[in-house]
């Protein structure tokens, strides 16, 4: 079975998507006549062409954070963000997409608060446990918050997850890593996590091995990106010595890191190294809709370049039902990735 088949074939857990940015070009179209439709006004009409960020893109990291407010714009609604949620949910199953944790910053607009944010979030995916492809929700915490609103979001969170047990799952810390620091959050996650939510962190977007370390030590579920932590990305020995012993699974986000230039090229993205380490590893898109592509082109693209064979890939994708943060969701995940390997003959014999 060649990659362009057995990649979407493959069932595949998604760890690393942020909501808005999974867009596609088409739900994007489809919420501009929800929204016209229901007479809300929208200013996104010049912005849809730069919602995308290819490889060579001119725009520096903190400028590609931007473009996510083309899509909150689309999104400002209960209604539109409900059909924002759904589309994205089908697309994802649509690639061969199990299981999903979607991620997002609740936002409060004119329309909405940040609990009706959650809420209806939490509401859809809920309404579409009926669908093959489970989901649940991990909120994003962004580190241009202050540390009072850091804290709001955090007892919100916490508030939300005795509502929607079954849909939320863990809080998360993204933006832009230049602004902000660690150390203020750790209040605010450490609650979260006392409740019993699990914490990932974007950890080691840029050189910051002072910031590394103190998100290593604090013992996250998982991490996002991980680029500057291995001394030949930016990191010390003493950052990489950290992963290699708390053994933090990193989600990966190749085309992501490429096109932001966290990471020069394909060929020299620290997958390699963390991969060769035996760190555990997840496969992820980040943000699929501005950067035009899938779950599915995420796995052939780090077999193409990394040279992995088919058994290993599927390795790749079986392992990282183990990283998961619902519990209740992992032996049926594990079974339905178990049963495609066997059936296809991809059993990994070392
Ligand atoms: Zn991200």
């Amino acid at each position: 079975m060649d990659f362009n088949k057995l990649c979407p074939a493959m069932p595949k857990v998604e760890l690393h998507a942020h909501l808005n940015g999974s867009l596609s070009r088409s739900t994007l179209l489809e919420l501009k006549r929800f929204n016209a439709d229901t007479g809300v006004t929208d200013t996104s009409d010049a912005f849809l062409d730069e919602f995308q960020i290819g490889a060579g893109d001119t725009r520096n990291l903190s400028d590609c954070f931007q473009v996510f407010n083309i899509a909150h714009r689309l999104t400002r609604t209960p209604g539109s963000l409900a059909l924002a949620t759904t589309l994205t949910l089908k697309e994802f199953q649509d690639d061969g997409c199990c299981y999903i944790e979607l991620r997002s910053t609740p936002k409060e607009t004119p329309f909405m608060t940040s609990r009706q944010y959650i809420e209806t979030v939490s509401e859809t995916l809920r309404s579409n446990a009926h669908l093959p492809i489970k989901s649940r929700l991990i909120v994003s915490i962004n580190r241009n918050s202050s540390i009072k609103e850091a804290e709001a979001i955090s007892e919100l969170t916490i508030s939300c997850y005795k509502q929607y047990p079954d849909v939320i799952v863990g809080i998360e810390l993204s933006g832009d890593p230049n602004i902000g620091q660690f150390e203020d959050f750790v209040p605010s996650l450490t609650k979260a996590r006392c409740a019993g939510l699990k914490i990932t962190l974007h950890c080691g977007e840029v050189c910051n091995p002072k910031e590394v370390l103190e998100m290593l030590r604090f013992r996250p579920d998982r991490i996002g990106h991980g680029v500057c932590i291995h001394p030949n990305f930016g990191g010390t020995q003493e950052t990489w010595d950290a992963l290699c012993k708390f053994q933090i699974p990193v989600e990966i986000c190749l085309t992501s890191n490429v096109n932001t230039k966290s990471t020069l090229d394909y060929n020299s993205h620290h997958f390699k190294e963390l991969y060769n380490a035996n760190i555990p590893v997840i496969i992820c898109t980040d943000d699929k809709g501005v950067f035009s592509t899938s779950l599915s082109q995420e796995y052939r693209i780090c077999a193409d370049v990394f040279g992995l064979q088919p058994p290993q890939l599927a390795k790749l994708a079986s392992n990282a039902v183990d990283y998961v943060f619902a519990d209740e969701e992992k032996k049926s995940i594990k079974e339905k990735i178990l049963n495609f390997i066997n059936k296809n003959g991809l059993e990994c014999m070392s």
